[in-house]
Order: structure tokens, then C-alpha cells, then sequence
């Protein structure tokens, strides 16, 4: 989606990613003499060798070798944005965490947890249970999360994250989990997309509402003003996608920031002015940031995940989404289809709430694997 929108602007853009059919490098191809990279986001031969191919590197994943971005920033005279001291603190969990806490973010109490059954009953003790139990390091769709929710359930625990370093966070019981997506230009400026509320499944974003229904008048200016005020905690240009839990009371937590274009903010691309990917590329590359707000009355993002690797489910699900009025279609061009992979998205756009959830009833009712 970012490589569709440089293609726009005639942006050159320089994939690394494993393959030459790699989901970003079919959208541009590149003539042999300056060809994308094919090797692995975390090697540091081949990030070197992407970086001395690009003015700007910027990056869709925060489990990368930041010591290498560092590096290449000083001596290919590479600009690496969000700035690699960003990602070090995003890709660490627990890390982020603390920083939010001691630059006055709101956010889940929360202590490190050494890999034992009898740390994690100390850590019962002292937030309570449930008790949600996260990997610090290389998480992302709730693949690093596990909720206690007994004490006997704690080798499951230990055996289900495995060795990554672990941390637990106090149980917070949302009303609502909403997204801000901020961008950020290289000189510190920051403008916030609206809010939405995100509905997560088994610990995986399911669907976006933008904007946000609330009978809270204050909700959206308080959502925003936290989500801004935890991207100005961090360094360096671009987008970033700021996860929230609002709480009965109308409190606003931060759950987590994601350094990057993220899923919460697909929605942009057919419910925004200027959708995140072209944000995020007109941030770092210091053109003016376009307008951030809803061109829509009412919108919503549907994930597509796949339910098995029967590809042909994913066909039958797209071709359905369609014949639906205002429903745009993303199909990521992944080669494989596993159960709970991200495999594309579907957004609809509509004049009104009623109208969206019309729209958005048949694709609920034929997911791939069952209905929602
Ligand atoms: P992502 O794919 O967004 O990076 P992740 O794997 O990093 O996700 P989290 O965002 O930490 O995981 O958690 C995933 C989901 O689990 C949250 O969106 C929320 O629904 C639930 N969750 C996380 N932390 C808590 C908590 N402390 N209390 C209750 N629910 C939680
Ligand atoms: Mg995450
Ligand atoms: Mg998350």
C-alpha cells in the first residue's frame, strides 16, 4: 500500500522482503541495474545493501535490526525514519512501556516477569488476575499475548510464549479499544487522523469504525491529545499508530504504539483526504502533509484472515465483497494462505452508520471460515 502510493507520486521506491514476488514488489517493478533486495528485514548484509541504494529508509516492522540502522545512518548518509532510537523503544514491549509512563502517558501498570511459574504467581499477586502475560520482544497480532486467568494455567503460559522475555500487564476491563493514527513531519509538526474504534478478535484487529460514535463530547479531542502527546514522546518523522483502551469511567490508556503505517489506519485510504501511506511518505520525504480528515460520513475496515490455506476461500470472499456498493477490495498478494494470517482487507464507505453496517452485514456473514 505504501510502494501504490510512491507510484503515485513517482516516488522510486527499494523493497527488502524475502522474494521477487513478494507482496510490495509487485506493485513496482524495478530494472535490473537498481533491483529491490531480496533477503530478510532482520540481516544486516542486506539492509546495509538496501541502504546504499536509498536517500530515505523507512520501515513497515518494528522487528528489525536497529543496531544496523544506526549504523547505516552514519556511514551510508541514509536517513532512517521513524529515527532508529524510536524503533529500539517500540520493538521492546516492556521498554515502551516504562518510556510512556515517564513521559506522562497513561498507561496499564505493569512489571517484568522473569520466565518461571513462581514469577508469574508474584505477579498475580501484585496485579491481580486475569492477568495479561506478554512476550517483550517480536509480538504483533496477539501472538506474543496470553491471559492467565488462573494461576494453574502459568507453565501454559511459560510453554505458549516460549523463551522470549516476558512482562505482565494488569487486566484493564475496556469499554471500547480505539486508534489515532499521528503523523509526524521531519520538523516536529504532528497532525492526528480521526479516532476509530477497533474491535479485536482472539487478540487480532477484526474491524475499524471511523470515525468513532461516542455520546462523550470530549472523547475525540482527549483521544487525540494523548495519542499526540506519546508520538512527541518519540523521535523521527512519519506515521504512527497509537492503540487506546477507553475505560467505563471515559480514562484513556495507551495500549501501544506502532512506528509505522498500521492497520488501524487502513481505513484512510478510501475514507481520508490523504490516506496514512501517502502521509507517511510525504512526512519523510519532507513534502507538505496532506489533509487527515474523513471524506466520508461513515466508514469501516473488515480484515480479511485467512481460515485455512485453502486459497480459493479468500476468491469466493472477494468476489462477494464485490458486488457490495462502496466496498473496496485490498488483496495483499501473499503466496500462501494460513489459518489467522492477514491476507487483505475490505473497506466500506457509506453516507451513514445505517448504510455502512447494511454494507458491511453480507461480508460479516461469509468471512472466510465461518461468519463473524
Ligand atoms: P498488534 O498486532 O496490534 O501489534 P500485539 O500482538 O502487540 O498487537 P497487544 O496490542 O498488546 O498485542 O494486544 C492485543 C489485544 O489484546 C489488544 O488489542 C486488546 O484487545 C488485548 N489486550 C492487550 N493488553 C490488554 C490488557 N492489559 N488488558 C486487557 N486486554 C488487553
Ligand atoms: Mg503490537
Ligand atoms: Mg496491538
Amino acid at each position: 500500500m505504501l510502494a501504490a502510493s510512491a507510484s503515485l507520486l513517482n516516488i522510486p521506491i527499494v523493497i527488502l522482503d524475502v522474494g521477487d514476488d513478494a507482496p510490495a514488489k509487485q506493485i513496482v517493478a524495478r530494472p535490473p541495474a537498481d533491483a529491490h533486495v531480496d533477503g530478510s528485514f532482520s540481516d544486516p548484509e542486506k539492509i546495509r545493501e538496501l541502504a546504499a541504494k536509498v536517500d530515505v529508509l523507512t520501515v513497515e516492522i518494528e522487528h528489525v535490526d536497529v543496531d544496523v540502522l544506526d549504523e547505516v545512518q552514519k556511514t551510508h548518509h541514509v536517513v532512517v525514519h521513524p529515527s532508529p532510537s524510536t524503533i529500539r523503544i517500540i520493538q521492546d514491549k516492556f521498554r515502551q512501556k516504562e518510556h510512556l509512563q515517564a513521559h506522562g502517558s497513561p498507561v496499564a501498570a505493569s512489571l517484568s516477569v522473569e520466565s518461571s511459574v513462581e514469577a508469574i504467581h508474584a505477579a498475580a499477586q501484585r496485579l491481580g488476575l486475569p492477568l495479561m502475560l506478554k512476550a517483550k520482544t517480536l509480538a504483533y497480532d496477539g501472538r506474543g499475548n496470553f491471559v492467565v486467568r488462573e494461576l494453574s494455567q502459568a507453565q501454559e503460559a511459560l510453554t505458549f510464549l516460549g523463551d522470549r522475555p516476558l512482562y505482565a500487564e494488569k487486566w484493564i476491563p475496556f469499554a471500547m479499544e480505539i486508534a489515532v493514527m499521528v503523523v509526524r513531519t521531519v520538523s516536529g509538526d504532528v497532525q492526528s487522523y480521526p479516532v476509530v474504534e477497533t474491535i479485536h478478535k482472539d487478540n487480532v484487529c477484526h474491524l475499524v469504525f471511523a470515525p468513532l460514535r461516542s455520546r462523550d463530547p470530549t472523547l475525540s479531542a482527549r483521544a487525540r491529545g494523548v495519542a499526540e502527546k506519546a508520538v512527541q514522546s518519540l523521535h523521527g518523522a512519519g506515521v504512527f499508530g497509537v492503540e487506546m483502551f477507553l475505560l467505563e469511567d471515559g480514562q484513556i490508556l495507551v495500549n501501544e504504539i506502532a512506528p509505522r503505517p498500521h492497520n488501524s489506519g487502513h481505513y484512510t485510504i478510501e475514507a481520508c483526504e490523504t490516506s496514512q501511506y501517502e502521509n507517511h511518505l510525504r512526512a519523510i520525504l519532507g513534502l507538505p502533509l496532506g489533509s487527515v480528515a474523513l471524506k466520508v460520513p461513515s466508514s469501516a475496515m473488515l480484515n480479511i484472515l485467512g481460515a485455512s490455506n485453502d486459497m480459493s476461500e479468500l476468491t469466493s470472499f472477494a468476489a462477494l465483497a464485490l458486488t457490495v456498493p462502496g466496498a473496496s477490495v485490498h488483496l495483499y498478494g501473499k503466496a500462501a494462505c494460513r489459518k489467522g494470517r492477514k491476507m487483505g482487507h475490505v473497506t466500506v464507505v457509506a453516507d451513514s452508520d445505517a448504510a455502512r453496517d447494511a454494507r458491511l452485514q453480507p461480508l460479516l456473514a461469509h468471512l472466510p471460515g465461518g461468519a463473524a
